[in-house]
């Protein structure tokens, strides 16, 4: 039984990772909790600590992206009561996220944290319908048991924490189409005023927004007065469905369909002059992906180049690329390459 306990203002501290899938659920996760009564603290923007401390816990083969979460996860158990121990299987119906994300809690609380197990809180976030293996309505009394465990933390009853809960689904579900519709800028990202080309910058969010792992490439383009258009500012709808028309078959992987259906919406309908695909490393779902979003390129007439974001100490080579890469698209607009 996971038991109360309560800092000094009299709120119980949930932490959440400025990390990961965080930046898709923590609008989710930060209504939630506090409505239950929970004071929400997120841990610090990633730094080269916190990767080392992540690495440090995990498999040294495991991507770049996943090293950082655990190294938030760290930093968050010294000042909070409790983390949410996230199971997230999929996000909507007929798809899954990264298999990683499902073997995610058992790795913190059965290996990685495995002292402090009783700080977390198990979550599934699971939005198929229907998943193999499971019996109908399995994942629903999953859900129901997850979150009954959760309310009697913070003293609430089964049908708050429930309704607390479906309160929150719409809150992240506004806060993306807020996004899509050009009424919110994603992560504190800011645009040119007068930019004079647009690039998509392409990839996971916890890829691009983190700044240390993307090196501050959000900065470095709005430096060189670009304006850019990312996957949660073309949206989810538009996004799958684009993919759907350029794939043979249905995407299965979420995120990865939002990707590839970005860079054929955006170059199909010509919003941007130029795609840069951020791929963290290594990461067996980009590598494929990038397979195809070459192909949709060359189809669409399209200029993408793919940038690996592996762990480096110096900005020096992604900057050079970057600059070539928006000089030659600058170029090819002025009639002079
Ligand atoms: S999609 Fe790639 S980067 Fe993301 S968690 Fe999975 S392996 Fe890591």
């Amino acid at each position: 039984m996971i038991k109360l306990t309560t800092e000094s203002n009299g709120k119980i501290k949930v932490g959440l990772p400025s990390a990961l899938m965080g930046y898709r659920l923590n609008p989710l996760l930060d209504h939630f909790f506090t409505n239950l009564g929970a004071e929400v603290v997120y841990s610090e923007q990633t730094n080269s600590q916190i990767l080392e401390e992540g690495a440090a816990l995990v498999n040294e083969n495991i991507c770049t992206p996943f090293k950082i979460y655990f190294g938030h996860v760290a930093r968050l158990l010294k000042s909070c009561d409790y983390i949410p121990a996230l199971r997230f299987v999929s996000e909507e119906d007929r798809t899954y996220t990264c298999p990683k994300f499902m073997g995610l809690r058992s790795l913190l609380m059965n290996i990685s944290f495995r002292e402090q197990r009783d700080k977390f809180l198990p979550l599934e976030i699971n939005m198929r319908k229907f998943t193999p293996h499971v019996k109908k309505g399995e994942q629903e009394k999953i859900l129901k048991a997850e979150l009954a465990q959760i309310g009697e933390v913070f003293g609430k009853t089964e049908k708050q924490t429930h309704d607390y809960y479906h309160d929150a689904l719409l809150v992240k579900e506004k806060f993306e189409q807020d996004m899509a519709n050009g009424m919110i800028l994603p992560y504190d990202m800011k645009q040119p005023e007068n930019p004079d080309l647009s690039i998509g910058v392409i990839g996971h969010p916890y890829n691009i927004y983190d700044s240390y792992l993307s090196m501050n490439i959000l900065s470095k383009l709005y430096r060189m007065n670009v304006k850019v258009i990312t996957i949660e500012m073309v949206g989810k709808e538009i996004s799958e469905k684009a993919a759907d028309t350029h794939m043979s078959k249905k995407l299965f992987w979420n995120y990865e369909r939002e990707i590839v259906g970005s860079v054929a919406y955006l170059l199909e309908n010509n919003l941007v002059d130029g795609i840069l695909f951020l791929d963290s490393f290594p990461c067996g779902p980009d590598s494929l992906m990038s397979v195809f979003l070459n192909q949709i390129s060359n189809n669409l007439d399209g200029k993408l180049m793919a940038i690996v974001l592996a762990e480096l100490d110096s900005d020096t080579g992604l900057k050079t690329r970057v600059e070539a890469f928006v000089n030659s698209i600058r170029g090819v607009k002025a009639g002079v390459i």
